[in-house]
């Protein structure tokens, strides 16, 4: 049996049958206080013996990488592309088992948390006629014969679901990207958690539910998951985050960033992703927290279906939330008057032909509302203090990732099969 058992490789499976028994004293490895004699023992899936790399080496921290340096010892390195592209390997790992784990405990209370609030779960199409907001690039299809493309954002559905009569509904479902970002925090797909709710009087009713979801999620990962995140730790360490809510505006966070750190914001201009940081860290400092809302952004760097201020037009009833200085859900009032709402779409070029279902829903009359989206991979990252999105999404695409092996000598033989496949389509 011992010769068997030496044989086996590495990340087989095996059935064990054996007794339990508490060493005399303390074994090293992983398991210390017990063992296991065994009795017999099963292969039940045979590893091949050539491993693309080991689950051990997949697993090392930068601080132990650090330390074998100074003691002149070598470690394997285990790069990111080579640990996606062996993905069903590497989420082995105990980080990788802890991060998806985590995802899914959050995903689950945050369901739980606004099922309790009246919610209904809806499931809206993700193949779409037209572009759901403009602006960002989105993946164009040929949808029988007609354009189509993959929804960037469930918006436009979700408000149609409002003026369909139902007072708060959620989703929590793929989002398409395809403009180019070759970013830390961006992928081409990812998991969106969108809101859609009727405001009684004002749109922060909004960034309340946004506090009071994001705090409950907060807390119960950290009454829960604590194992886990003391395991994503040990890999990748990290400080846990402070989420005491705090609101300002834009304009306050523009001020604070001038008169505090020296940056400069372009008039009426988005922040960067560098001014997002600098203020993260400008709040973190002075309020404690690393959880807070930006509110009343101007009108002119949001989507068409953004309301207006009342007291001034260049504003909007808008709000930005950020993690750790980095934005995780943008959100607002929506404009629910159909004149004025042709009227935004044709100022921001968007053809109204394109979503003149959605414009017509408004015509039957429609409740003030207002509601928000969240990019899920995005969140986890940074709750977790990692430094890539990538690391949260079970099997990541960006704009040169397609599928886990992205064996860059099949994507050409794929494209050329496509389109020898397509021509065929069109010319039979
Ligand atoms: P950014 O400015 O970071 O590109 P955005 O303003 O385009 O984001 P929205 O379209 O408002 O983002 O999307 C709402 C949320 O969805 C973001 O706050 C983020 O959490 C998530 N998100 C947006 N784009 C991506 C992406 N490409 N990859 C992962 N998450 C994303």
């Amino acid at each position: 049996m011992v010769s068997f058992a030496t044989s086996l490789t590495k990340e087989s499976i095996v059935d064990v049958e054996g007794v339990i028994s508490v060493p005399d004293k303390l074994i090293t490895g992983a398991t210390q206080h017990v063992e296991i004699q065994v009795r017999k023992l099963y292969c039940i899936s045979r590893a091949v013996p050539n491993l693309p790399f080991n689950i051990e080496d997949a697993s090392q921290s930068k601080t132990e990488f650090k330390k074998a340096e100074e003691s002149g010892e070598q470690l394997v390195r285990v790069g990111q592309d080579t640990k996606l592209n062996n993905r069903g390997l590497d989420l082995r790992t105990p980080a990788n088992q802890a991060i998806f784990r985590v995802k899914s405990v959050g995903v689950n209370k945050g369901r739980q948390f606004l099922l309790s609030k009246n919610f209904v779960e809806i499931f809206t199409p993700k193949v779409i006629a037209g572009s759901s907001e403009g602006g960002a690039e989105v993946f164009k299809l040929d949808y029988k014969g007609k354009p189509a493309c993959l929804a960037q954002s469930p918006q436009l559905h979700k408000q149609m679901t409002i003026c369909g009569g139902f007072d708060r509904v959620f989703e929590v479902g793929p989002v398409f990207r395809a403009e180019n970002s070759y970013t830390h925090r961006h992928l081409c797909e990812f998991v969106g958690l969108d809101i859609e709710m009727e405001i009684k009087e004002h749109y922060y009713e909004v960034c309340d539910i946004v506090e009071e979801l994001f705090v409950e999620i907060f807390n119960h990962l950290n009454d829960n998951c604590c194992k886990e995140l003391e395991v994503i730790k040990l890999q990748y360490p990290f400080q846990p985050i402070k989420y005491l809510p705090k609101r300002l505006t834009y304009d306050e966070g523009v001020r604070m960033l001038k008169q505090e750190a020296g940056v400069e914001i372009e008039p009426m201009g988005d922040l960067s992703t560098e001014a997002e940081k600098k203020l993260g860290k400008l709040v973190s400092d002075k309020y404690n927290t690393d959880f807070f809302i930006l509110t009343k952004f101007p009108l002119g760097i949001r989507p068409f279906y953004t309301m207006p201020c009342h007291d001034n037009s260049e504003y909007s009833n808008s709000f930005d939330v950020f993690l750790r200085g980095e934005e995780i859900i943008s959100g607002s009032q929506r404009i629910h008057d159909p004149e004025m709402l042709t009227k935004r779409a044709e100022q921001c070029g968007i053809d109204v032909e394109t979503i003149s279902t959605y414009m017509d829903s408004f015509r039957n009359a429609t409740r003030l509302h207002g509601g928000f989206g969240a990019g899920l991979e995005r969140i986890v990252m940074l709750f977790c203090g990692l430094n890539n999105i990538r690391k949260c999404s079970l099997f990541p695409r960006d704009p040169q990732r397609l599928n886990p092996l992205n064996d860059p000598a099949c994507l050409p033989m794929t494209i050329l099969f496509l389109s020898f496949f397509s021509f065929h389509l069109i010319k039979p």
